[in-house]
């Protein structure tokens, strides 16, 4: 019997919240991969920017745009990402990891990691989006395991987006336009690029392992989460392709990967 085909599955880098209104290099980069992606049916985005204690799923009709960031332009905080949000997905995901372990949440609607990545890949917001939190009391593994459950939705056109950066070091950013990047950086970024195309997923998920570039690049690890979730999509034979990878700010990787 022929399977579904599955839904590509993304993690973006989504650096600074000024990628939503600046035209550079990665705004361009996430416009160009939505038009090359088969449009989605809906998008389940786990976002950096929502930590929650247990694991909760939105689930208003008419998500709200969250501007979770400070001393920004003031033409940042009147962007909006008016997508809808999706109930019935949001049930599909409650179903799938069952309600002892993602609780419905009708509070929070689209952050600034979801809705600045979303205004370029689909700018007309006219497909609807959910978000699924982090649980700040889960191990690395435990991320992962919980991610894996959420496979299915791909056969059902669902686009399951990871946002965060795989390299994400806020006390060390330097704000010259062409900082070089710290060496520890570029080790780690290049690194975890060798260890997702080797699909090594054992030793990103046990990342402290991988050293001092690791400790540096992941000083607190809700920006490198949203990778297991990404990598958990990723069955047998699937290939996982690299965009915008890149380090900016000399700490902040923007590596994008590309399941399927
Ligand atoms: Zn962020």
């Amino acid at each position: 019997m022929p399977t579904k085909p599955r839904h590509p599955a993304l993690f973006v880098g989504h650096g600074s919240p000024m990628n939503a209104i600046e035209e550079n290099a990665f705004s361009s980069c996430w416009r160009q991969l939505g038009k090359e992606l088969p449009v989605p049916r809906a998008i389940l985005c786990v976002s950096a920017h929502w930590e929650t204690s247990g694991t909760k799923v939105t689930s208003v009709a008419q998500p709200r745009t969250i501007h979770d960031f400070y001393a920004f332009p003031p033409v940042l905080y009147e962007q909006r990402y008016p997508a809808p949000g999706s109930p019935e997905l949001a049930a599909q995901v409650v179903a799938l990891l069952g309600a002892d372990n993602v609780a419905l949440d009708a509070e929070w609607g689209l952050d600034h990691g979801t809705w600045a990545v979303l205004c370029h890949l689909y700018p007309q917001a006219n497909i609807p989006v959910i978000q699924l939190s982090l649980d700040r009391g889960k191990s690395a593994a435990g991320h992962y395991a919980l991610a894996q459950r959420l496979a299915p939705l791909r056969e059902d056109g669902v686009l399951i987006i990871g946002s965060g950066n795989l390299v994400h070091n806020l006390g060390r950013l330097r704000w010259d336009a062409d900082a070089t990047p710290y060496p520890w950086a570029t080790e780690f970024d290049r690194r975890a690029a060798e260890l997702i195309s080797a699909g090594d997923h054992a030793a990103l998920i046990d990342y402290p392992s991988l050293g001092e570039a690791a400790r540096l690049a992941i000083p607190t690890n809700e920006h490198y989460l949203p990778l297991l979730y990404t990598l958990a999509q990723q069955q047998p034979g699937e290939a996982a392709t690299f965009f915008a990878a890149e380090i900016v700010l000399a700490s902040i990787s923007m590596r994008g990967v590309r399941i399927g």
